[in-house]
């Protein structure tokens, strides 16, 4: 039986994958290079404009947030429930964080209260939180750039139409854990041309004829060799995850609901986050889960809650403080095979509210 310790997440890595790696180790040309050209030329023909990729999704935001000019004085919003690369870009750039409360249904950041605590602000980040489709139009209202976190939605239908309608910037993470597991790795997509040619030119700081204080954010050509041969099954990868998304909902109780977006057209599911009435609850089908070898994760936890790091006072944000204790992510994984399926929806059928 394969249904021993069923993991969370774990990267699916084919022949194909090891052979474009190898290819690239024996060329003797291993760090940027022909790969990441092709990584960039891939994101332009799909989403159109310019990319560059870069070394992880952390520094693709804060090289975003820096080539559109954001310094010491600048105010820029964020989700509380969010990653917290989110929150130390913004630090590293030295600007002002205002941490916002999200939407009870989808987790994304929530427009009004952008509108209510950072109207006029900078800059604002729009995340499509674990593949749930933000509503950056909203935001663009409110504030005078908007950029758009894609770290958790790469694939999702609404970007190959919606990528850039309402942000300046873009960024990606191929991260082990995400839907592409390049293990590490970024990319920054925009519009703009003359954007990007400022990102480019920063990413590295070599052979130069004229001094500008540069970084090294680069990619190498190995990272981009894996992360190149898994977008070509991007559409079958996240149709799998559809189809293990519709089995988990077809067996939830009839009294439970889950984070409402990725599962929808123009979504993809990154995570399927159950919601449960309450934390015992939440808890018990997590042990559930657990005494059957499934492992499932709290998506965010309490104390992982960026107005949580930063001491701020949490009645301010209520909806984030609901979410972390009434969520449970189950996996779902490409790789999982279907008797793992099986053996996780009847686990969800046997659970007892
Ligand atoms: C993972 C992630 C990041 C950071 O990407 P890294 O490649 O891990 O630096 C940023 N934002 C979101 C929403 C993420 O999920």
């Amino acid at each position: 039986m394969d249904n021993n310790h069923i993991k969370h997440n774990q990267p699916l890595i084919t022949a194909d994958d090891l052979k474009a790696v190898e290819n690239v180790l024996i060329s003797n040309w291993i760090a940027q290079g022909p790969q990441v050209a092709e990584l960039e030329a891939t994101f332009s023909r799909n989403y159109g404009g310019f990319s560059c990729g870069v070394s992880n999704g952390t520094s693709a935001l804060y090289l975003a947030l820096h080539a559109l000019g954001a310094n010491s004085s600048s105010h820029i919003a964020l989700p509380t429930y969010a990653c917290s690369a989110l929150l130390n870009a913004v630090y590293l750039i030295g600007a002002n964080p205002i941490l916002v409360d999200v939407l009870d249904d989808s987790f994304c950041i929530d427009p009004i209260q952008v509108d209510k605590y950072a109207s006029g602000a900078d800059f604002a980040i729009g995340v499509h939180t674990f593949g749930a489709i933000a509503d950056l139009r909203a935001l663009k209202g409110s504030t005078k750039y908007v950029i758009e976190d894609c770290c958790q939605s790469l694939g999702a239908p609404s970007l190959t139409t919606m990528l850039g309608q309402n942000s300046h910037a873009a960024v990606f993470s191929f991260y082990a854990t995400k839907l592409i597991a390049g293990g590490q790795g970024g990319l920054i997509w925009s519009k703009s041309q003359p954007l990007l040619s400022k990102i480019h030119d920063y990413r590295q700081f070599d052979c130069r004829d004229s001094y500008i204080p540069r970084f090294n954010f680069q990619m190498n050509d190995i990272n981009a060799a894996l992360i190149n041969s898994q977008l070509e099954r991007i559409e079958s990868n996240c149709a799998r995850r559809r189809l293990i998304a519709d089995q988990y909902s077809q067996h939830l109780h009839s009294s439970l609901t889950i984070q409402s977006g990725p599962c929808r057209a123009d979504g993809i599911p990154y995570r399927y986050v159950v919601r449960l009435p309450d934390c015992e609850t939440r808890n018990s089908l997590l042990s559930h889960m657990k005494s059957n070898n499934v492992e499932c994760t709290i998506p965010i936890q309490r104390y992982e809650l960026l107005h949580r790091y930063l001491n701020l006072d949490s009645k301010l944000f209520p909806v984030a403080e609901h979410i972390v204790d009434t969520t449970l992510s189950l996996p779902i994984h490409p790789g999982l095979t279907d008797n793992q399926v099986d053996f996780i929806t009847g686990l969800l059928s046997s659970f007892k509210i």
